[in-house]
């Protein structure tokens, strides 16, 4: 694996950018759609979703019953869905089985529910070694799971996006819904971390 340095990245980005130019010159994209579409992605699409579905989840118990029986059209009732949302299946976290996102192929995610994917999710290194041995990745992303939790590694697709539903965390009997979605990360809803108590 190369490493990767500011330098190393900036021909990636002129890349990119003559790639826009191109699709733009041929009428392949209209660049007025894409800049929406960023700024969507920048500003109202992201893990705060996923979060507020993950703190409805563990404060309604009716709620989190139904997003574990059919993830899409429980997160659908907040409001939340779009493209690469139609099928989310949302896997419970607990502290006999630690679930982890991955999408082996490319870089399938639930964008709904957490926006467009960090670069360490679409790095062949991730995609490649969760697989094979999760405990050390997950140890080395700074999550130390007990040998006796089990670890399950959930492959994304074009079928399936999965979510996590962390486990919440001791000592937030008394915090209110909102409260609670602030607590909640993006690596926590992809599995490579916990969500802390504060
Ligand atoms: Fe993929």
């Amino acid at each position: 694996m190369s490493e990767t340095t500011p330098v190393a990245r900036l021909p990636i980005e002129l890349r990119t950018e003559a790639l826009e130019q191109l699709l733009i010159e041929r009428g392949l994209v209209d660049p007025s759609v894409m800049d929406k579409f960023i700024q969507t992605y920048e500003t109202s699409v992201g893990p705060m979703n996923g979060a507020k579905v993950i703190a409805k989840a563990w404060t309604d118990p009716e709620y989190r019953a139904r997003l574990l029986a059919g993830g899409t059209a429980a997160i659908a009732e907040l409001g939340i869905k779009g493209p690469q949302g139609e099928h989310i299946v949302v896997v419970e976290n607990t502290p006999q089985r630690h679930n982890v996102i991955v999408c082996t192929l490319c870089s399938c995610y639930p964008w709904p529910v957490l926006g467009l994917p960090p670069s360490w999710y679409k790095d062949p290194a991730y995609r490649a070694r969760v697989v094979r041995a999760p405990r050390a990745v997950l140890a080395e992303m700074g999550l130390e799971l007990p040998a006796e939790t089990e670890i399950v590694v959930r492959d994304s697709s074009s079928e399936v996006r999965w979510l996590v539903l962390p486990e919440r965390p001791a000592g937030t009997e008394d915090m209110s819904e909102d409260e609670l979605a602030a607590l909640v990360t993006r690596d926590a809803m992809v599995g490579v971390a916990k969500v802390k108590t504060p």
